[in-house]
């Protein structure tokens, strides 16, 4: 075989494979035409080179922003450097279908695309060539771990059987609210109520009974609180509701509210009917208090004190 042959061969293997291999190759002149167009591009669009030859990329494909890709391609072609887009900042350069088998979830391909300039002979970029990824496993992948992530976060800091938040969790919410008291000095109470005699509806009545009866509370506690309230469960039958930007006397009024929607409810348990009452202890932030801990400290106080007076009421941290 001459060299030259060898070359032409070359030539055409290369030209072969570039045409099958499965990343999509476009070349587009300084106008933004295209002058080459792979297998990858013609399969997932269904265009023939010979359609699309000639033709300016804007005007066959409109979900390209054109001032974003003119922006980029501009910059390839001045500063003779590659550019990158992927995925993560925009889903698609193409929008192509999706026939993954695995993935077919994803509604179209996710692509990452690579600008590189092509230089002439005479060191002028008079060409760009653009190379398509189909990255859509990746994308979906790591759409699906992060949706995960998220919803094992939600999880780590929720209650299984009230869905309130989680003492660790609600213990970080205090923290922070602690915190914030001590720059802005706006009022804050802190609430902690205790079912009375629980161990008695256990015992009469067993625990899938019980159960039933800290979900009761947790959801009354929902009902009657405000969006900014942070509320959590804080042991068995034991609840903390801290209500930000809330004066004590404010808080009264929540959990005296609560209090006796509580003794007026009846749980029902097949032929069941049951009643119930709590106790509640408030304490409100004040400069007395040092820590996060010692403020749920005058709470806990004072829901003593309700349940060493009678229970089924409410009271208030001793005076400083
Ligand atoms: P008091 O009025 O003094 O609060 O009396 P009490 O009987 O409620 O006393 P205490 O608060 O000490 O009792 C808590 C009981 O709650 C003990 C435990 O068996 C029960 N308990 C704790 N967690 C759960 C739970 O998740 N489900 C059920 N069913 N019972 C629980
Ligand atoms: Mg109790
Ligand atoms: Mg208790």
């Amino acid at each position: 075989m001459s060299l030259e042959t060898e070359q032409i061969n070359e030539l055409h293997w290369l030209m072969e494979m570039l045409h099958t291999i499965d990343v999509g190759l476009v070349v587009l002149d300084r106008q933004y035409k295209i002058q080459i167009w792979n297998g990858f591009m013609e399969n997932h669009s269904g265009l023939l080179p010979r359609e699309v030859k000639d033709k300016e990329l804007f005007s066959l494909f409109d979900e390209i922003p054109k001032d974003w890709f003119k922006r980029k391609a501009e910059s390839v072609f001045l500063l003779k450097n590659k550019a990158f887009t992927i995925w993560e900042q925009r889903p698609y350069l193409f929008k192509f279908q999706n026939y993954r088998p695995i993935t077919g979830s994803a509604d179209y391909m996710y692509q990452n695309t690579t600008f590189i300039p092509l230089m002439s002979s005479t060191g002028l970029v008079t060409h760009l060539c653009l190379l398509i990824y189909d990255v859509t496993d990746n994308a979906i992948n790591k759409q699906e771990l992060e949706k995960l992530n998220g919803e094992l976060g939600v999880l780590s800091q929720t209650d299984g059987l009230t869905k309130l938040f989680n003492r660790s969790h609600w213990e970080v919410c205090l923290q922070a609210e602690f915190k914030r008291w001590t720059r802005s000095q706006s009022p804050s109470s802190l609430v902690i109520l205790d079912i009375d005699h629980f161990k008695n509806v256990n015992d009469t009545y067993g625990h899938t009974v019980g159960d039933d009866v800290i979900r009761h509370l947790a959801g009354l506690i929902r009902l009657h609180g405000r969006e900014t309230d942070i509320s959590g469960r804080y042991g068995g039958e034991e609840f903390v509701v801290l209500l930000a930007d809330t004066p004590i006397e404010n808080a009264l009024i929540f959990a005296e509210r609560l209090r006796k929607e509580v003794a007026q409810s009846i749980v029902k348990h097949n032929d069941i009917d049951l009643t119930y009452t709590i106790s509640l202890g408030i304490a409100e932030i004040n400069p007395s208090i040092k820590t996060y801990e010692e403020w749920i400290e005058h709470a806990d106080t004072a829901l003593y004190r309700s349940k060493e007076t009678g229970r089924n009421k409410v009271s208030l941290q001793a005076k400083i």
